[in-house]
């Protein structure tokens, strides 16, 4: 099946908006294994429309619109459709129960022109908006399906999620369940993991194995096709295994976990206690953390000791331990861990250190980082980044590098206890 999404508005052509539900529904598609060979953006104009939807309706099986289902004069995307398929608008009375209910519900009063968005395509599927007024509608007309959602983020991706993907999986005559199981990377780029793990791509049917890189993480969508939820994911979970066995180490979560949430859970759930001396990243360590609910039984505290006096003064780093290695070293990250973890009682000690840019620090050139963990009276952990970004990229990729390897260490203690 191949859909193509198009989306209504002159507001996208002119630039004044991001066309994020195009986005939002490919990703959808995608994930129920639904090609999207196209993406369409066409202005409030009725004729442009209409040679959209001719080209459209001969290359592709679903066409699903966005936006154009208000109540005002531009909005014409209902009644350029059923010109062009030759079909008619009834008024639904369960779309017209939402529109008044809705009022109802804001407090606002009914007028006239909102009853234009009680009208339908005869016959159609009338999709519930949640979260505003105007239905959306699903209608077959020769072997295509047309599916109508409304402009606004916010109403069309629930309505997407709840009532049109359901509608299609019933019009593909697809009974089956997809589930999915994102692997989430921290420490290597898209292209490596791709090359590490070209073989498992290249043989990939079902489930398949969708890599996905952001900002600055990378994550596998592993997604199968079954007759339920259990035998979808016993699909997945030999595929799994053998990405485990090859890029393993550089996972740190599952789904929705973040390196932070992730750093939290094995902190609370072990109750151990942290804290951290933090010089280039000032803090956006701890932050991240205190970012996480329930971190009050680990977090202990931290100290922002950015200057050489105040790591010799608050911290008592020895100061010829800096003088001959340096303050952008790894015998200074391992100092501020056991030091902080000393000062504050903690079982875990996190030390940050480096060069963010734009110029060297102490001898050392930019992106240059070290992390130290300190983990009760064992040698601390040291890391040693080569970061290349900005400086405040820098400052942030330190402290997610220094969260990654903390789950990195304290997986494997709980492992061995
Ligand atoms: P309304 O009832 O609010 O008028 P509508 O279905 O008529 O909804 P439009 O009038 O086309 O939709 O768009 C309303 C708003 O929705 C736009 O101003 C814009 O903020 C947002 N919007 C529309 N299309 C998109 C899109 N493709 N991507 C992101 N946002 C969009
Ligand atoms: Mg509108």
């Amino acid at each position: 099946m191949k859909a193509e999404i198009i989306a209504v508005g002159s507001e996208l052509l002119l630039g004044q908006i991001t066309n994020t539900n195009a986005k939002f529904i490919s990703s959808k598609l995608a994930e129920i294994g639904i090609d999207v060979y196209y993406q369409t953006v066409v202005g409030d104009n009725p004729a442009r429309l209409d040679e959209v939807l001719t080209i459209a309706r001969q290359r592709a099986d679903v066409l699903i619109f966005t936006g154009g289902l208000g109540p005002t004069k531009d909005d014409m995307t209902k009644e350029t459709i059923v010109k062009h398929i030759g079909t008619t608008l009834v008024s639904d009375d369960e779309a017209l129960g939402y529109i008044q209910n809705y009022f109802e519900r804001s407090g606002r009063v009914m007028t006239d022109n909102n009853k234009k968005q009680a009208l339908v395509f005869k016959g159609a599927h009338v999709l519930p908006n949640r979260k505003g007024m105007a239905p959306g509608m699903a209608v077959e007309k020769d072997g295509v399906q047309y599916i109508l959602l409304p402009g606004p983020p916010h109403e069309m991706e629930p309505m997407f999620t709840d009532a049109a993907i359901p509608y299609l999986l019933g019009a593909t005559g697809n009974k089956e369940v997809i589930t999915s199981r994102v692997l989430k990377f921290y420490g290597i780029g898209e292209a490596d993991l791709e090359y590490r793990i070209q073989a498992i791509l290249d043989k990939q049917t079902n489930p398949t194995v969708a890599p996905l890189a952001t900002a600055d993480a990378v994550t596998l969508r592993l997604t199968a096709k079954a007759q339920s939820t259990d035998e979808a994911l016993a699909l997945i979970a030999p595929i799994e295994e053998e990405i485990r066995a090859i890029v393993g180490e550089f996972i740190y979560g599952i789904d929705d976990d973040t390196l932070s949430s992730k750093a939290a859970e094995l902190l609370i759930q072990n109750g151990w206690t942290i804290s951290a001396a933090e010089s280039l990243t000032a803090g956006l360590f701890t932050a991240e953390l205190a970012g996480e609910p329930g971190i009050g039984a680990s977090l202990e505290g931290g100290v922002i000791v950015y200057n050489e006096k105040v790591k010799i003064s608050q911290l008592g780093v020895d100061s010829e331990l800096l003088d001959e290695f340096g303050i952008v070293s790894e015998e200074c990250a391992a100092a501020l861990a056991t030091s902080v973890q000393r000062k504050f009682a903690t079982d875990i000690g996190v030390g940050l250190t480096g060069a963010a840019g734009p110029s060297p620090h102490d001898g050392e050139p930019v992106g240059t980082v070290w992390i130290g963990i300190a983990y009760k009276d064992e040698e601390p952990k040291t890391y040693k980044l080569f970061l290349s970004g900005s400086r405040n990229a820098n400052r942030l990729r330190s402290a997610r590098f220094a969260l990654y390897y903390l789950i990195q260490l304290l997986t494997e203690i709980e492992g061995q206890n």
